[in-house]
């Protein structure tokens, strides 16, 4: 993986760019906490978990038929290593989902998916058809042409791919790579590409890489301007910062968690448009469907005639998706997303005799699949209908979420249940996508500053030490989301008030231990390990140098943009020519002026304050720091006309971002 010099100009490309620094230090010693290991469950969270055990039917086993079925070989101990010796992948660190007795600290429903998702190595899907599961969050699939395979979706990490192809060499003809197919542009389903083919082999045209219409612009876009908040965040929905075990980190939902190697990219070679599409490689036909807007603003599923095999890339698989991802995103349209499940129905629903995804495991036979097609279909049609419906009646997205009741039929399929998605917030996605973000109650359209509200509060309910006695009243009674909504107030008003963190942390944790979706245990998980511990100061995320490669100019230009501190630069006036030798359009006339960052592709200035020559693998490294501007002339890199120090200043006016700023407290 690629680091700058600097943590402060920074591209998060990833959906999943997190990585757990156990060691980190991460105390804060300005807190006084006392008790900053996890906790027992209490009797509260006991029960409720113990009520899935009757809630959800435990004795259908045929998901653990499924995910063994066609099992081949497995890796022979687990980790995959980078060329230095780190460990980029390692299951063993999850050996405590072999215990016999379901901890109370895990929701028994929540185990369940945890161990299905531990089935890893090379399984057989059908004729011709192989998948390598559980060598990273996502799956490889490795469908076998005349003469060479196909590769569905390389991984995120190219040490990860690399070890799913020896892995599938071992056991089946080694026959080269002729084409890599990626069904959608997020990383968890390209990143590895460099572990299956070389650039070089694709530049020749040895290799095809096949891709929906919009992927690369998807796929390094998504998370480029909100990457360092998302970055962030997503290090509280995959609980990065956790030990995996009871209390810890159990699972990501659409598998264990990312792997943490080399995250590389080739740009597509053949770009798929239309819905009923076909291309033929290697002998293997190929019929498409978009689905831009569904799980991934640029996606496809792939139909395979000569198996009855639908590719269904992320659109189907054995959880409930996000509409909203809790790391931040924009937010996704249910609409679109039970349309497309529709169209594959009416289009194969008649003949498909297996169904695989990229993450999780296939499934078989016409009389399971569809009902499986159909029951996903109709949960995100019945979230989105029903938030609709209930917001129509006047109610709030909190209210949306907590009323909308997907009918048994649906809701109690094992591969509806909520493991990434959950009903609750997806309901809330449908209202942010038709309302946004106010409620229309006036009280919260100017809303006070959470710190000054949060004073106020604690005033008005008595002072810190009487809400603290109220909270443990409520915390011995198992109202662990009053507490946690008290203790907000009183933590935000005063953070050092250790009684109020660690009562906070003690009831995060509990509601952690209650949760099916491991994303939503991730999340309160990582709130109490940071009001104990304090925030990591490691900083982490990064960009593949390939992604920032090939990010086009404008899209540079937009990050400069958002970087530029506006009140700083709101009194400057500069004009720029850009000239750019290494991508196209190669000029930019670039104005700095009220604050903003302003440019045109094709022009240039007749009369400019600087016209500036230079790749722009020079401006990444100088806005990176990697270099300065004044080495960068030095070593013929950088020519330039006109006044240097108002060039100077366009880098010199970039805010840097804290990879590290703090959530559960002030
Ligand atoms: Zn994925």
């Amino acid at each position: 993986m690629f680091r700058y010099a600097r943590v402060s100009v920074i591209f998060v490309v990833s959906t999943l760019l997190i990585s757990p620094l156990v060691n980190a230090k991460t105390r804060d010693s300005s807190v006084n906490i006392t008790q900053n290991s996890p906790k027992n469950a209490t009797n509260f969270t006991k029960q409720i978990n113990n009520a899935y055990l009757s809630e959800l039917p435990f004795d259908d086993q045929d998901d653990f038929k499924d995910a063994q079925r066609g099992f081949i070989a497995a890796l022979p101990d687990g980790v995959i290593k980078a060329a230095n010796g780190d460990v980029i992948w390692d299951l063993n660190k999850y050996s405590f989902l072999n215990a016999d007795e379901i901890p109370d600290t895990i929701n028994p429903s929540l185990w369940r998916i945890a161990r299905l998702n531990m089935n890893n190595g090379l399984f057989k899907v059908t004729d011709r058809i192989y998948q390598i599961r559980g060598l990273d969050m996502s799956n490889m699939t490795i469908i076998e042409g005349n003469t060479g395979v196909i590769v569905f979706d390389p991984l995120i990490s190219k040490e990860s791919a690399k070890a799913g192809m020896d892995l599938y060499y071992q056991h089946r003809p080694k026959k080269p790579v002729v084409a890599v197919l990626y069904t959608h542009s997020h990383v968890d389903h390209y990143g590895g590409v460099k572990g299956v083919v070389s650039s070089e082999d694709v530049a020749a045209g040895k290799v095809q890489i096949i891709a929906p219409a919009g992927f690369l612009e998807e796929a390094i876009s998504e998370n480029v301007y909100a990457g360092n908040a998302m970055g962030r965040r997503a290090q509280y929905q995959y609980g990065a910062f956790l030990q995996a075990g009871p209390r810890g980190q159990v699972d990501a939902g659409l598998g264990k968690t990312n792997s943490l190697g080399e995250i590389t990219l080739i740009s597509p070679t053949v770009t798929i448009e239309t819905t009923g599409q076909k291309l033929t490689v290697d002998g293997v036909d190929m019929e498409f469907q978009m689905a831009p807007g569904t799980e991934a603003p640029s996606e496809m599923l792939v139909y395979l005639p000569q198996f009855k095999a639908l590719c269904a890339a992320e659109d189907l698989t054995h959880t409930l998706h996000n509409l909203y991802t809790l790391r931040g995103a924009k937010v996704r349209d249910a609409n679109k997303w039970w349309k497309a499940i529709n169209i594959a129905i009416e289009n194969y629903g008649d003949k498909v005799e297996v169904v695989f995804a990229q993450h999780h495991w296939p499934k078989w036979d016409n009389s399971n699949i569809v009902p499986y097609m159909k029951k996903q279909r109709d949960q995100f049609k019945y979230i989105h209908d029903q938030s609709l419906r209930l917001m129509n009646m006047g109610y709030t997205p909190i209210e949306v979420a907590e009323d909308i009741q997907v009918p048994d039929a649906v809701a109690k399929e094992w591969y509806n249940r909520g493991y990434y998605g959950s009903v609750n917030h997806d309901s809330k996605a449908v209202y942010q996508l038709y309302l946004g973000w106010y409620d229309s109650n006036p009280a919260n359209l100017h809303p006070i500053l959470p710190v000054e509200a949060a004073k106020k509060y604690v005033e008005y309910m008595g002072g810190a030490a009487a809400v603290v006695k109220r909270a443990r009243r409520a915390y011995n009674k198992g109202e662990y989301r009053w507490v946690a909504e008290g203790m907000k107030q009183v933590v935000f008003a005063d953070p050092k008030n250790t009684q109020a963190r660690e009562l906070q942390a003690d009831a995060f944790e509990q509601l952690g231990y209650q949760q099916e979706n491991p994303t939503w245990r991730n999340e309160y998980l990582m709130g109490a390990f940071e009001l104990r511990n304090g925030v990591s100061q490691s900083s982490i995320i990064t960009a593949s140098i390939d992604t920032v490669n090939v990010m086009p100019v404008d899209m540079m230009l937009d990050y400069m943009g958002l970087c530029l501190n506006g009140p700083k630069a709101s009194n400057k006036t500069i004009t720029y020519n850009m000239k750019f030798t290494d991508s196209k359009p190669q000029n930019y006339a670039v104005t700095l002026e009220n604050g903003v960052l302003i440019y045109t592709a094709n022009k240039q200035y007749s009369n400019s304050d600087v016209t500036v020559t230079w790749p722009k693998t020079s401006m990444i490294a100088i806005l990176s720091g990697a270099t300065t501007l004044d080495k960068a002339i030095d070593s013929g890199n950088v020519t330039l006309t006109g006044d240097k120090a108002k060039l100077q200043d366009l880098f010199s006016l970039q805010d840097h971002f804290n990879p590290q700023f703090n959530i559960v407290t002030p």
